[in-house]
């Protein structure tokens, strides 16, 4: 088997991005992948850029989202020129909507320090709100508009990315499992697959939601669970709704050629990827009390996906402190998609000033 300076375990958005950055540094990469390339959480995705919708408090994790929001226009630019893909970039903005005193009171307050913090929120009343979208319904009392939130094509992201790092020479590897990352004398020597021994300087865990029995080896506390989310998509014929509503945790996100995905439930610790159909009635009759119009659109499709989180809430993005060449970077949980450039930049370079020749 030949060799590589550094394998990359998991072809979804995190573990392609990472390994595009370390062959634009020149590195031999590889990924291995036990299914496809995204076909993990990274399929299953909205593709939401919502850093100002997804974030109600300030914390370390809003900077680097902020970060990752305006890298992009750059990275749409870079795969479609290296690959053909276009990974489907927009910025419409997202409304964080309001459909109670309660909420309205909150979205206020989060519109508050996100303002401070020198972020674009229009707050918008009901009429105002109707002016732009005008299928929202009267329920809906108040809005927020944040104007820089955009979204992707999840899916066209992460083979992008993955494509992207093959066009500056890293070889994938699909329907690979990884079984064990192999360590002699405190230094990472390869992985054990089922397709056999791959040597390597490092490896990086970039497995989402499976990553745990890998990241046991770097601290016993170390884990991540899935939190699985279903979601449906309609189509309509008839524009319904400009740019994605955000409401709580739920969203209606309206997509190319008249697609309106409709999200997502939160089940933590389910490996299941089935999809309830009383998930699908929960989902359908919130979404049809925001934007009625939505009951005469037809129905595309269901899926599910598992979000990977973090034991202790916090995404692992490191070097292992005493196994030189030993790397993870997971537990992106919600926000992957959105966080995965700079992720990307962070690990790539983090790997490659940690390289011993
Ligand atoms: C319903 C839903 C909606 C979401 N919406 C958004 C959104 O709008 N915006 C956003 O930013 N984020 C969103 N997310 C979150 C986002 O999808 C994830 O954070 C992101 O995709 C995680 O990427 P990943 O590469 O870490 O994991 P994954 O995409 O799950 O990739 C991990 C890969 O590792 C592979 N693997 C596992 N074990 C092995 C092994 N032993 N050997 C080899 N390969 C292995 C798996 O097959 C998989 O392909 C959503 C998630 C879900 C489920």
């Amino acid at each position: 088997m030949k060799s590589f300076d550094s394998i990359i375990i998991g072809g979804g958005v995190i573990g392609s991005t990472i390994a595009h950055g370390l062959a634009e540094r020149g590195l031999h990469v590889a990924i291995l992948e036990r299914k496809e390339i995204a076909d993990g959480a990274s399929h299953a995705a909205a593709g939401l850029l919502g850093v100002q919708a997804e974030w109600d408090e300030y914390d370390p994790l809003y900077e680097m989202a902020r970060k990752s929001r305006a890298l992009f226009p750059k990275v749409a630019e870079k795969i479609r020129a290296k690959t053909g893909v276009d990974i489907g970039y927009e910025v419409k903005g997202i409304y964080r909507i309001a459909n109670t005193e309660e909420e309205f009171e909150r979205i206020q307050q989060i519109r508050s320090w996100q303002v401070s913090a020198g972020e674009e929120a229009w707050l918008l009343s009901s009429e105002e709100l109707k002016k732009f979208e005008p299928n929202v319904s009267s329920e809906v009392i108040s809005a927020v508009y944040y104007p820089t939130d955009g979204h992707v094509l999840a899916p066209a992201l992460a083979k992008g990315q993955a494509l992207a790092a093959a066009a500056s020479g890293a070889e994938i590897f699909e329907y690979t499992t990884v079984q064990q990352i192999v360590v002699k004398n405190g230094k990472v020597e390869g992985v054990q697959t089922t397709e056999g021994f791959f040597p390597c300087k490092q490896v990086c865990i970039a497995m989402g939601a499976w990553s745990t029995p890998f990241l046991k080896r770097f601290n016993e506390d170390y884990g991540t669970y899935p939190v699985k989310g279903e979601v449906i998509s309609l189509k309509s014929n008839r524009p319904l709704l400009h740019a994605p509503l955000f409401l709580k945790r739920f969203y209606i996100a309206p997509k190319r050629y008249g697609r309106y995905v409709i999200g997502a439930t939160m089940k933590p610790n389910s490996y299941q990827e089935d999809v309830q159909a009383m998930s699908i009635v929960d989902l359908l009759q919130k979404a049809f009390s925001i934007v009625p119009a939505l009951q005469e659109a037809s129905w595309d499709r269901t899926w599910a996906g598992l979000r990977p989180e973090a034991n202790g809430g916090r995404p692992y993005m490191e070097a292992h402190s005493t196994i030189q060449g030993l790397f993870v970077s997971t537990g992106h949980y919600r926000n992957g998609i959105l966080l995965s450039p700079y992720v990307g930049e962070y690990m790539a370079d983090l790997m490659v000033n940690n390289y011993v020749y």
